[in-house]
């Protein structure tokens, strides 16, 4: 049932006569504000859109995975659950990520210090390193289950943990020489698409970044490849298509390009819809598997280097938008998502129900 309570206040612990906590349960679970510990907006933005990604949420809070992180010395995992759990079951409309960025620091020196960082480049080693942990327990599962290995030296990278299976799709590649039409075909699996802005436009559409990053591309001059066929670099044709859609779908927008020497911010407008169709991009006829839900958006507020992060997510159990400014949170209209702002897109292929956790 939908939470119609329209109180939207902190509940605070209270302490009773005797002086022990009586926690009380903050009634918007999933939506919590988080401090801001010297410009880490970005990291906030970050965590938030993780946090309003149900089935990553459900496993992570999931009590027999959680024995399994602690088992496996898991830590990016168990940090992340603990401020998972803050996040969904806490007592408060506010939380500090303070454990979580101190264990990131400590894996990713480059994000130890008080000055901004990339959003999306975040976003990819926290998913590079939570995708690590977890195939240590994918590991142990294997040798626990005693499981027939097909091949001997089972490459521990291949892997798969809820990270790969959520966020990992594939790209196809054929290219084609230009010279004797000989076609080769390859695959690469990706996390986030980066997505280049239409030039000379100041307004235009995510579909329009997406058709611009699909397009058929002829690599000339020093970009020639290597035909196989003919022996010798020639003048080269190179079609990309989306050979697997991921479960969930991460798109950045490259506003971050260089002019000449500089580092100079685009300030395209791009207009992004609720529901989004890859069926033009598939390299395949799987079509049902090309719809997508929007869930979470980072927008980038100000300049290159001092700017402001923000994140825009759906709760599934009160079924509403909200955007966090660091510890500030507010309710927003669906209509109202839409911003010159944006930078980073989140869409799910299914849509998000109230996530199944124990104890909420
Ligand atoms: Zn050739």
């Amino acid at each position: 049932m939908l939470n119609t309570n329209s109180c939207t206040r902190a509940v605070e612990d209270v302490k009773n006569s005797s002086g022990a906590e009586l926690q009380s349960r903050w009634n918007k679970p999933g939506v919590c504000g988080l401090d801001n510990s010297g410009n880490s907006c970005y990291l906030n933005a970050v965590l938030q859109c993780l946090c309003s990604t149900v089935p990553l949420v459900e496993h992570l809070l999931n009590q027999d995975a959680r024995k399994e992180f602690a088992k496996c010395r898991c830590r990016v995992a168990e940090v992340f659950a603990r401020l998972l759990e803050k996040m969904w079951l806490g007592s408060s409309s506010i939380c500090a990520p303070a454990e979580t960025r101190s264990v990131l620091c400590s894996i990713f020196p480059q994000f130890n210090n008080f000055s901004q960082q990339d959003a999306q480049e975040l976003l990819l080693y926290l998913l590079n390193a939570l995708h690590d942990d977890l195939k240590k327990v994918a590991k142990r599962q294997t040798h626990f289950l005693k499981q027939p290995r097909k091949e001997p030296n089972r490459n521990i990278d291949a892997e798969p943990t809820i990270v790969s299976h959520l966020f990992e799709g594939q790209l196809s590649y054929t290219t084609i020489c230009m010279h004797c039409d000989h076609q080769a075909h390859n695959t690469q699996s990706f996390t986030i698409l980066s997505l280049p802005l239409p030039k000379d436009t100041s307004k235009c559409s995510i579909q329009d970044c997406l058709s611009l990053f699909f397009e058929e591309t002829l690599l000339t001059g020093s970009e020639q490849m290597l035909c196989s066929e003919c022996g010798l670099r020639r003048e080269t044709t190179v079609l990309t298509r989306l050979e697997k859609p991921p479960e969930i779908l991460l798109l950045h927008l490259k506003r971050f390009g260089r002019k000449g020497k500089n580092q100079v911010k685009l300030r395209t407008n791009v207009l992004f819809s609720m529901k989004l169709d890859l069926s033009a991009f598939l390299s395949c006829s799987e079509q049902n598997a090309s719809a997508y839900h929007l869930y979470a958006v980072v927008n980038h507020m100000g300049h290159l280097n001092m700017g402001h992060y923000t994140a825009v997510c759906y709760n599934g159990p009160t079924q509403s938008w909200h955007c966090f400014d660091d510890a500030v949170l507010r309710e927003v209209e669906d209509t109202h998502i839409q911003s010159p702002d944006v930078y980073m897109l989140l869409y799910s292929h299914k849509p998000f129900q109230k996530p199944k956790i124990q104890g909420l």
